[in-house]
């Protein structure tokens, strides 16, 4: 059995943005040659989550869409500090980590989900994602 960690560093440039990294964490499976296993997908953002949903351009535009409208501005207390409370709150909302099974050499998932991280403060450069494999 064999414990891996790998990262994926990635610029986002939107100010909410849906990345698809599902690749990225199976080439990183593959690179480990891992059959059998789990992973652990985890952003070391407070303004960013990891999703897992389905890869379609409106959807991805709706979901902007619904968290500015669930989490409008309203003078929160952060943004004394630096001005991006609703950022924060919108993580809240969501997950910082996602666990997986890894299954004759890929991701488990079914065939409309991939795994997103989503940016929530944005435009920034080198968002880092923690990956953490467990398996053989
Ligand atoms: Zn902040």
């Amino acid at each position: 059995m064999s414990i891996i960690h790998d990262m994926i560093h990635t610029n986002t440039n939107q100010n909410v943005e849906v990345i698809n990294i599902t690749s990225n964490v199976n080439d990183i499976i593959r690179k480990y040659d891992i059959t059998n296993g789990i992973v652990n997908i985890s952003t070391k953002h407070t303004t960013s989550s990891i999703m897992i949903n389905e890869d379609e351009e409106g959807l991805k535009k709706d979901y902007a869409k619904f968290l500015e409208k669930i989490v409008p501005n309203d003078n929160y207390l952060h943004d004394r500090i630096d001005n991006n409370a609703t950022s924060h709150l919108k993580a809240m909302l969501t997950t910082p980590t996602q666990t997986l099974p890894i299954i004759d050499g890929k991701i488990s998932l079914g065939t409309w989900q991939s795994i997103f991280f989503v940016e929530l403060d944005g435009p920034r450069s080198n968002r880092t994602i923690n990956i953490m494999i467990i398996g053989d």
